[in-house]
């Protein structure tokens, strides 16, 4: 990035974006793809900023064998721009995998190739973006009663810095949601920290583990963990009777088509509800039909030789996990009996979901400007911009949080390329810079006020 001199005013980037998921570096690309070919005038800065110290989508739950559950073809770019460079088909190319990728005949590629290819298309656009900072903070710059710039607080390895914007695109990702209660230990975790546990198991063979919930992730952690420890018991437990089947059928597929967000967006309220209800189970509480295959065949296959140690507790809810010095005791409680059984086991994992970081959370005193719904969820309009009072000049962007108003989609791949699309589009339509802005903002556009 560019430094300010002391006594320079404060250089104003017309975008910052906060985390560097796949929403935002599709951003950046966008942004991108769009300054290569403005003339003067028309070219966007922008920075991001991601706390991790290196790009990551996901890493705890890279298991070596879990595909992606969207066509590749929902890449960065390619719904946006399918000539684009930053393609998958392009990345395949660059590491020579382009005619073995083609005699596959699949769609859904690996999730560890994928993050391969999410992490190639980040260095490509590495100059917008700083690892290892986190936001802090967002303060509306307040002149003559009205905010067009706002001022976000970076933390780092050096300490707080405040960057100046126009605008922000907020892309902070999904959170992991434990039980309420449910405390995560070195015995009881998160399912999105699988990997990174399961390397620090210590030595000596666990001889059961215990999944709780009935999803894709809980699903491919119990493939996983059984598979790793071939002398441990693996016990999944949930409410349902089995696992259901992801609806990947085509019609349903189109819940995720870049019209579905518009129609979404304009349906009344009742009816986005039950379009939700409709077709929730194209993506939650659902697994890959390969995978419930899978599971089952290898359940039988133990029950024929006698060899048990897959085993589904279901229609049971787990009431209790108590940690005592090598163990964790959970208590198991069916819900047809209610009957409590409890289980001894080296780790409960918690496969329970995810859900969206609340995109307020950082707005501070900016938040008190944006607009809520009778529910009291953020108003967001059609160009993913949200809804703030008439004296909040900015655009303060969502690209996540907003499945109550763009539908399923909302924490997805699907969409990606189009949405970044429709923001770009929303900033240029808006006028990059108010006029008393220009004698400010420097050439290359990429200064803060401090470092
Ligand atoms: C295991 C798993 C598999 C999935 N597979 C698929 C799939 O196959 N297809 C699909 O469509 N969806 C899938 N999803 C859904 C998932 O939400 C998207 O794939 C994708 O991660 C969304 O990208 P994002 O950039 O919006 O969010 P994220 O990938 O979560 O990225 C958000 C980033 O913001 C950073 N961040 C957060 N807060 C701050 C802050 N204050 N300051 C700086 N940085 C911050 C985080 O560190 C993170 O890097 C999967 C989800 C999981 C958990």
């Amino acid at each position: 990035m560019a430094q300010a001199r002391p006594g320079d005013a404060p250089l104003i980037h017309d975008l910052i974006g906060i985390g560097f998921g796949p929403s935002n570096v599709a951003m950046a690309i966008a942004l991108s793809e769009h300054n290569a070919r403005a003339g003067r005038g028309e070219v966007i800065t922008a920075h991001f900023f991601e706390q991790q110290p290196r790009f990551g989508w996901h890493r705890g739950m890279l298991i070596d064998d879990a595909t992606m559950q969207v066509s590749f073809l929902k890449d960065l770019v390619t719904l946006r721009n399918p000539a684009s460079e930053y393609s998958f088909l392009c990345y395949l190319q660059s590491k020579g995998r382009l005619i073995d990728f083609i005699n596959h005949k699949n769609l859904f590629p690996l999730r560890v190739e994928f993050h391969d290819y999410f992490e190639w298309a980040a260095d490509k656009v590495d100059d917008l973006v700083s690892y290892g900072h986190e936001v802090v903070g967002v303060m509306p710059v307040v002149r003559d009663g009205a905010v067009e710039h706002l001022d976000v607080t970076v933390r780092s390895g050096e300490g707080l810095a405040v960057h100046r914007a126009r605008n922000l695109v907020i892309g902070t990702g999904l959170r992991p949601l434990m039980p309420e209660g449910v405390e995560r230990t070195d015995r009881v975790w998160h399912n999105s920290e699988l990997l990174a546990k399961v390397d620090g198991l210590s030595s000596g063979a666990p001889s059961r583990f215990i999944v709780v919930g009935a999803g894709q992730s809980a699903a491919e952690n119990v493939a996983y963990l059984h598979r790793r420890f071939p002398r441990a018991e693996v016990c999944a437990v949930f409410s349902r009777y089995g696992y259901s089947p992801a609806d990947d059928s085509s019609f349903a597929n189109r819940i995720f088509d870049p019209e579905a967000v518009g129609e979404f967006f304009t349906a009344p309220e009742d009816v986005k509800r039950r379009l939700m209800d409709y077709h929730g189970n194209t993506n939650y509480s659902v697994v890959d039909i390969d995978l419930i295959d899978d599971l089952y065949r290898q359940m039988y296959q133990e029950k024929v030789l006698g060899t048990e140690r897959l085993r589904f507790l279901n229609v049971s809810r787990l009431t209790g996990v108590k940690e005592t010095p090598d163990k964790v005791r959970a208590a198991v409680t069916s819900l047809v009996t209610g009957e409590e059984t409890l289980l001894d086991a080296d780790v409960v994992v918690f496969a329970t979901g995810y859900s969206p970081a609340d995109p307020t959370g950082l707005l501070g005193e900016v938040a008190d400007r944006c607009l809520r719904d009778d529910e009291g969820r953020v108003r967001v309009e059609r160009d993913y911009r949200i809804a703030t009072d008439s004296h909040l000049r900015c655009g303060i962007y969502l690209q996540g949080g907003t499945e109550h108003t763009h539908g399923i989609t909302s924490s997805l791949l699907s969409n990606t390329a189009i949405r970044v699309g429709e923001i770009l589009d929303s900033l240029l339509d808006r006028g990059l810079k108010p006029a008393s802005d220009e004698a400010r903002t420097v050439a290359d556009g990429t200064g803060s006020t401090a470092r």
